[in-house]
C-alpha cells in the first residue's frame, strides 16, 4: 500500500492505517477517499497530496518476486 504526503503541512496519509478520526477504515486506497476528505493537519483537499514511493527496501527490480 502507498503513502501520500500533504504538500502543505507534511501530514502523511498511510493507506494501511486510513484516517480513523475521519471514519476512513484502514486499508482504504487514497483514490477511494471521499472527494470531500480533507487533510487532518491543514484541511487542504486531496489535490494537495503527493504519492510517496517507498524505495528504501528496493534492492532489485524483480517485481515478479512477490
Ligand atoms: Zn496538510
Amino acid at each position: 500500500m502507498a503513502q501520500w504526503v500533504c504538500s502543505v503541512c507534511d501530514y502523511v496519509y498511510n493507506e494501511e492505517v486510513g484516517d480513523p478520526a475521519a471514519g476512513i477504515s484502514p486499508g482504504t486506497p487514497f483514490e477511494n477517499l471521499p472527494v470531500d476528505w480533507r487533510c487532518p493537519g491543514c484541511s487542504v483537499g486531496k489535490e494537495a497530496f503527493v504519492r510517496v514511493d517507498e524505495e528504501e527496501e528496493v534492492e532489485t527490480n524483480e517485481e515478479d518476486y512477490l
